[in-house]
């Protein structure tokens, strides 16, 4: 029988290939280096948070007092261990481990890609060497840790829920234990987790690349139709740091605006 180690990396060339026939904005096919590096990057990035979640399904029960248990629920207390009890920071810290040396990673290739599309020379001759560019250090442990508190925040309420649940359904701890596992080893969610932060990685670090070298514009590049959100912005030209305004009001900087965005920029000198 197969491992768990070789499904998994089976698991990640079928991400491979799936990603690579979706449909990515022109520029981040430019170069088919950083292109590859860009969807192994993402499919990593989820193998390493559906392993994360595997793991953490396993704990998730002790961070629930069951003696507390059938006490109603109320929407932020419960038996749930508190947001300031030590394990949520060690859960930051496992998760941070698990996913920085990716996402490090994925700032590196957008510079990368930027010394390929744009031609102006970095020095960024390998990915292990443009990762230790401070500034690329510096964004990816920016973009890791709000990653790492959103996931953290979202399973905390996801395990309030699950009790919630059980409790509302007359479950014994057993049962109950059992809907926790299942609820929090997800790999859908390890998919949504990680479909909207390779773009963002990847475009922080073009963006590092773009104002390095002396860019002082930026177009908005998109597939028309592919992304309804965006697809107003489509060769919308501003000043390098100024935000762009979606159809829903928000303010972006740069993609992803939506799970699976493949939007680009061009960036004008
Ligand atoms: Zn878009």
């Amino acid at each position: 029988m197969a491992t768990r180690n070789e499904l998994l990396s089976a698991r990640q060339s079928l991400r491979v290939a799936i990603l690579a026939a979706e449909e990515w904005q022109e520029s981040y096919k430019a170069s088919p280096t950083t292109f590859r590096q860009l969807i192994e990057l993402e499919a990593a990035l989820e193998t390493a948070v559906a392993e994360y979640l595997h793991e953490l399904s396993s704990r998730a029960p002790g961070y629930v007092d069951w003696s507390r248990l059938p006490e109603p629920i109320k929407a932020d207390a419960g038996p749930v261990l508190n947001n300031d009890d030590p394990v949520w920071k060690q859960e930051e810290i496992l998760l941070t481990a698990a996913v920085i040396e990716i996402i490090t990673q994925l700032v590196a290739t957008g510079a990368i890609a930027g010394e390929s599309l744009y031609g102006v020379p970095l020095g960024y001759t390998t990915l292990e060497f443009a990762t230790l560019d401070e500034a690329i250090m510096r964004a990816a442990r920016l973009h890791t840790a709000d990653l790492v508190s959103r996931v953290t925040e979202t399973t905390r309420k996801q395990i309030r829920e699950s009790v919630a649940k059980s409790i509302a359904l007359g479950e014994d701890a057993h049962a109950a234990t059992i809907r926790l596992m299942d609820v929090i080893d997800n790999p859908i969610r390890a998919e949504l987790i990680s479909q909207t932060e390779p773009v963002n990685a990847y475009q922080t670090g073009l963006k590092h690349y773009a104002k390095t070298t002396g860019a002082v514009e930026k177009k908005w590049d998109g597939l028309p139709g592919a992304c309804s959100l965006c697809a107003p912005l489509i060769g919308k030209t501003i000043p390098i740091d100024d935000l762009f305004k979606l159809s829903n009001g928000k303010e972006v900087d740069r993609p992803a605006c939506h799970p699976r965005d493949r939007c680009g920029l061009i960036y004008i000198y």
